[in-house]
């Protein structure tokens, strides 16, 4: 019998790995031209493209959180369910996609309030964690973590911290932090320090845009780094290179959203086989927060 010299076991898996479901016109590079009005008159395309992930997930059999936009379960009942049976952690990506900044916190708490309440009477279980459309938590919005301790959830996975031309936080936290008094946690996506600058490794765009080996040197760069437990993400829409093009965007959007789709598929199923991946819920030894909150 060939035993391996490290058993598996005593190797703690370093990655969290996150998906953030919405449709390809939820979108913010979409968004300048597909407005929420629109929205039901684009052809869904959210059913297949997530199948496709969770194909990809099984076949490497990886286990994942699922940020899921309210306005999409409400459609897609069964693919909710779907995800939970496959083992996968549900999560909340609010309701109807607006940037954080853009609401009152009355109205941040009731999208991600009714979100909340919608995955858990679809999945009956309880949904601990949310992400931000577009990364949209920052120093304008710092109410919106007692918005979510208040609204049941126990973490948020909203920054990102580099410098960016439409969201992050170029000097937020880069470690999980408490930014409220209650029990709960932020967990920003990963990022490390390259020559003086914030350098996003927490995949998207950035990973499906440069090449793999540039990613693979950033993660194992921050694997390198005691501690430092990192979240990547990407989204299923980023899988579909069929799907239908916009027309009328702004030349960086097209970029943005349409470069390299077709190698996204192959460059996941790489990355997949080559760290270990988990759950945030896990990789962040996470429990639900005690109802009385709720
Ligand atoms: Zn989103």
């Amino acid at each position: 019998m060939v035993h391996a010299r490290v058993p598996a076991a005593t190797v703690p898996p370093a990655f969290a790995l996150s998906v953030d479901v919405e449709e390809y016109f939820h979108a913010w590079a979409l968004s300048p031209v597909i407005k929420r009005a629109d929205w039901s008159a684009w052809p869904s395309r959210v059913e297949a493209q997530t199948e496709r992930t969770l194909e990809l997930l099984a076949a490497a059999g990886v286990k994942a959180t699922f940020f899921v936009l309210g306005w999409v379960a409400e459609r897609q009942p069964a693919l909710v369910r779907k995800l939970v049976v496959a083992g996968h952690e549900l999560a909340s990506h609010g309701y109807h996609h607006d940037k954080v900044a853009d609401l009152t916190p009355a109205e941040f708490f009731e999208d991600v309030r009714r979100t909340r309440l919608l995955l858990e009477d679809q999945s009956g279980v309880a949904v601990l964690g949310y992400r931000a459309p577009s990364f949209s938590i920052d120093q304008r919005c710092w109410w919106a973590f007692d918005c979510l301790a208040a609204a049941g959830y126990r973490y948020s996975s909203s920054l990102h911290p580099i410098r960016h031309d439409h969201y992050g936080m170029p000097d937020g936290p880069v470690s999980p932090f408490q930014p409220t008094r209650s029990d709960f946690l932020e967990l920003p996506v990963a990022t490390i320090e390259l020559l003086g600058q914030r350098v996003s490794c927490a995949g998207g765009g950035h990973f499906r845009m440069l090449p793999y080996a540039w990613s693979t040197w950033c993660l194992n760069r921050l694997a390198g780094h005691a501690g430092r437990r990192a979240i990547f993400y990407f989204h299923p829409w980023e899988l579909d290179p069929g799907q239908p093009r916009v027309p009328g965007l702004p030349w960086r959007s097209r970029l943005r959203h349409y470069t390299r789709l077709e190698a996204m598929a192959g460059k996941l199923e790489r990355l997949l086989q080559a760290y270990r991946w988990q759950r945030i819920d896990q990789l962040f030894e996470l429990r639900p927060a005690t109802r009385a909150a709720a």
